[in-house]
């Protein structure tokens, strides 16, 4: 597909990975339609994403913390687990309660040191089948990581890439030139 270069910027990555995110909580129409997503995708611009949703994050971070199960493999957490991080310390995420993700202790230690996208579609998975609250958690801080490092027009890693790529791919027609052009990547 010609629109998703080979390369992408931090900052283009993650105008798509939020319009997916966006994508993944819109609801139905009543009668089981789906709403018209270029009308939904333009009301979130990059003015929107850092402050965008506070409430809801705090209410999806309070969430997951409560969990008392693997967001895998629903395995109760040991009592006195600290979990996992989304994008672990080594990689520049922060200690608290945002970077928090329920991992039971052995798919704690699969995931290593690796952050969450570069984890789960290491595994095969796709970023569909993620926890919507906990994608959403992750873009937020990664791009407020790169922002703060000033990274934002640097090349993206290679796994967010094709993991972007290939969500994309799999989007009806409509859906994706939408998100495409929300990402300032089509016209
Ligand atoms: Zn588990």
């Amino acid at each position: 597909m010609e629109v998703i270069k080979p390369a992408l910027t931090n900052l283009q990555a993650h105008r798509l990975l939020y319009c997916l995110v966006q994508l993944r909580y819109i609801p139905k129409k009543t009668n089981g339609e789906s709403y018209s997503v270029p009308g939904l995708l333009r009301r979130y611009t990059p003015a929107h994403w850092d402050d965008y949703n506070s409430r809801d994050i705090r209410e999806m971070c309070a969430e997951q913390i409560l969990r008392t199960t693997c967001i895998i493999c629903d395995e109760p957490m040991s009592k006195t687990t600290t979990g996992d991080h989304l994008i672990p310390l080594s990689r520049g995420g922060k200690e608290g309660l945002p970077n928090y993700i329920a991992l039971c202790k052995s798919h704690n230690s699969s995931k290593g040191a690796k952050d969450f996208v570069e984890w789960w579609t290491g595994k095969g998975w796709k970023l569909e089948q993620s926890h919507p609250d906990v994608l959403c958690m992750y873009t937020r801080l990664r791009y407020q990581l790169c922002r703060d490092s000033n990274i934002l027009d640097f090349a993206a890693p290679d796994y967010l890439v094709e993991a972007l790529r290939s969500e994309i791919l799999n989007q009806p027609g409509p859906d994706r030139k939408a998100i495409l052009i929300s990402s300032g990547l089509s016209t």
